[in-house]
């Protein structure tokens, strides 16, 4: 087993990890930038090393400071978080030349899926059903109108190495086609430093599922179960839930086809560690898979939830070496997450950093409050704006919402804004409130209350 482990990451998934590390009796190291001094982890963790400036390419994205942090320290692991680092091979691989162990899947399965290109070849061998679209990239202008011509529109033009729901533009013609295809290539290069764009069919609102797995080093494979993260803002997930009210209610053979899908993915790729398996199903109860999360997820926590397993602990029992010995997976009861965000809702969801003042979280029976943040804090501008996820527990779905309803309502965060009061709109929502939701929840949930939100540059 490790005796200590450097958490290459901030914020709260960071403090998730020290958390784990505590109960595994495993010594901590967490790394900052000049921002973050102030942050929980550092405080929580037995060690802290700065790295540097405030802007991520100075500080968490820097391999070779991250690299002599872990020497110094000496370190047995590093555990990436998500985001940053967490799906680069290239760090997986200095990782593991430097025998420093990366907790997540080993350098080959994360190469099998590096982009979404690749992924969607892998599915394609894995016999798992996939969006119509291209084969690989779109080289050209003719290239993208004859595969949107074969496909139908509406079409997606999606960034090979996107990720954060971004990097995605719809067009519903040729004309929208080329342009789209211009403005996604410049964009995608700016943010993912990789102009590869493809194409794939637009599915209209579809259901956002997508199945959590395990692997180990002898090649087994799991899955516990499935997450609905179809309430989500411009293709980023703010609501999130599992069992999903969609295999529930209305396809429930879907679990087991869709479980053994992710299942072959991961098997075709030789996955190891924790992942998450994305499709879209459309209302036929037809699914596409997507992408692998090859990483713990943001959502992680309402599977923890369900099932009883500590997915952290997980990830790092498996990179240890552990076998998986799990007796099989139930789920019992339900669980729904809110990602709150320091965002002001009512103006365009603007970041909104700064110090909180007043600061009292929700409790009680069946709600988890996963958090870097405290009363003084001062959000920095610097990062994503997550500032903590609740999660509500009950015995069915009725009882997780009524339990979230009540601990948003108790939540103060004062002095910045945040995303609690729209997300209780939402939470009060006759259609939410019946399971019947799809992608499309968040964009007719701003048309009815006649509030605008930009449609054509939700993509
Ligand atoms: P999840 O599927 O866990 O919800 P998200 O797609 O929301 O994951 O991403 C989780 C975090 O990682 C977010 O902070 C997001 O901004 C960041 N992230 C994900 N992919 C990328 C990427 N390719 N480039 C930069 N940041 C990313
Ligand atoms: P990211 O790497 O940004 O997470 P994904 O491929 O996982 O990208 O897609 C994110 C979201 O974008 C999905 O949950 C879905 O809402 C939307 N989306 C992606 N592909 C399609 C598609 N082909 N048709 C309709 N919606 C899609
Ligand atoms: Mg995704």
């Amino acid at each position: 087993m490790f005796e200590k482990i450097l958490i290459a990451n901030r914020g709260e998934i960071a403090v998730r990890v020290i958390r784990a590390c505590k109960e595994l009796n495993i010594k901590t190291v967490a790394v900052y930038s000049e921002a973050d001094s102030n942050s929980m982890h550092v405080q929580m963790a037995d060690e802290a090393i700065c790295l540097g400036k405030a802007p991520a390419n100075e500080s968490y994205l820097k391999v070779e400071r991250l690299i002599s942090a872990a020497e110094i320290t000496d370190v047995d692991a590093i555990h990436p978080g998500y985001g940053f680092l967490s799906e680069s091979v290239h760090f997986a691989d200095i990782c593991e030349k430097c025998n420093i162990k990366f907790i997540g899947p080993s350098p080959n399965a994360m190469k099998s899926l590096e982009n979404k290109a690749v992924s969607r070849d892998l599915a394609k061998k894995a016999g798992v059903p996939i969006p119509p679209g291209s084969d690989g990239p779109v080289e050209n202008e003719q290239d993208a109108l004859a595969v949107s011509k074969k496909i139908g529109y509406p079409v997606l033009i999606k960034a090979i190495a996107g990720g954060g729901g971004r990097g995605m533009r719809v067009a519903h013609n040729d004309i929208s086609l080329v342009r789209g295809f211009h403005t996604a290539k410049s964009e995608a290069e700016k943010a993912f430093g990789d102009a590869g764009v493809y194409i794939e069919k637009f599915i209209e609102n579809p259901h956002h599922i997508e199945f959590q797995i395990l692997g180990d080093n002898k090649g087994n494979i799991i899955h516990l179960g499935e997450r609905d993260c179809s309430i989500q803002r411009r293709n980023q997930k703010i609501i999130e839930e599992t069992p999903s009210p969609l295999i529930e209610n209305k396809f429930k053979d879907l679990r087991k086809k869709m479980g053994k899908a992710a299942i072959r993915i991961a098997q075709e790729a030789k996955y190891t560690n924790a992942g998450t398996v994305e499709f879209i199903v459309d209302d036929k109860g037809n699914f596409y898979f997507l992408e692998v999360n090859k990483r713990i997820q943001v959502e992680h926590p309402i599977t923890e939830e369900v099932t009883g397993v500590d997915l952290v602990k997980m990830q790092i029992l498996l990179a240890a070496g552990e076998p998986l010995k799990l007796p099989d997976v139930q789920i019992r009861g339900h669980a729904i997450e809110c990602r709150i965000n320091a965002e002001d809702p009512y103006d365009d969801f603007k970041p909104s950093p700064g110090t909180i003042g007043i600061y009292y979280p929700p409790g009680g029976k069946g709600i988890r409050l996963d958090s870097h943040i405290y009363s003084g804090y001062s959000v920095p501008p610097y990062y994503d704006s997550l500032i903590g996820k609740l999660i509500a527990y009950g015995k069915d779905r009725r009882e997780a919402l009524t339990k979230m309803i009540r601990a948003m309502s108790e939540f103060v965060v004062s002095d910045i804004k945040t995303t609690i009061p729209f997300q209780l709109e939402i939470l009060k929502d006759p259609n939410f409130a019946r399971g019947s939701y799809s992608t499309n929840f968040v964009d007719k949930f701003f048309e009815s209350a006649g509030r605008k939100e930009v449609i054509e540059e939700k993509m």
